[in-house]
């Protein structure tokens, strides 16, 4: 998996694009809201911690598009009275698929390889031939390993850093030119 800064960086990239640039819950909170989105997917973590099965339930139904589905009918259903309700939904749909794309596009170490991408029409695992990113190492903290992830975590900011950057500006455009709205 790809870390929580490359998870964020992506949702939010993503959920702006979707949703046109427009700032419709808040100039933050929106930002926010596809930042989340981006990372919710790894929240799987929790039964497994609870259950003292380290990361058993990691990288489960989560990770599918389906999930994806989901998310953007949940935000769809909360936001569809809202003006641009619907380009909300968007955005949610979007950053939450982001994480599934950066999971599928990473480097795995541990069976079972990949994600669950097509649950439930297919309960097969999937990953990339080509990994982009590179996996994050929890288990121990040494310096070997510290060093790896900070590596991964630069790496991740190159790619992503500009995406986002660029969504970040777009959005502020679109706030100070509203005319542009259509
Ligand atoms: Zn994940």
């Amino acid at each position: 998996m790809p870390t929580p800064l490359g998870h964020a960086l992506a949702g939010l990239a993503a959920g702006t694009a979707a949703s046109g640039g427009r700032t419709i819950l808040g100039p933050y909170k929106d930002l926010a809201l596809y930042a989340g989105m981006g990372m919710l997917a790894d929240l799987d973590f929790i039964p497994g911690l609870i259950l003292g099965q380290g990361s058993g339930w990691h990288r489960g139904v989560s990770h599918s598009i389906t999930a994806a589905a989901v998310a953007g009918l949940l935000a769809w259903l909360w936001a569809r009275q809202r003006p641009d309700g619907g380009r909300l939904a968007l955005g949610v749909l979007a950053a939450y698929l982001s994480h599934v794309v950066l999971d599928y596009l990473n480097v795995d170490t541990r069976p079972p390889f990949g994600i669950p991408l097509l649950w439930p029409f297919s309960g097969e695992y999937m990953l990339a031939h080509h990994a982009i990113f590179p996996d994050v190492k929890r288990h121990a903290l040494t310096w070997a390993i510290v060093k790896h992830d900070l590596m991964a975590m630069a790496w991740e900011t190159l790619l992503l850093g500009p995406p986002a950057a660029a969504a970040l500006i777009w959005r502020k455009a679109k706030r100070r030119w509203p005319k542009g709205r259509n």
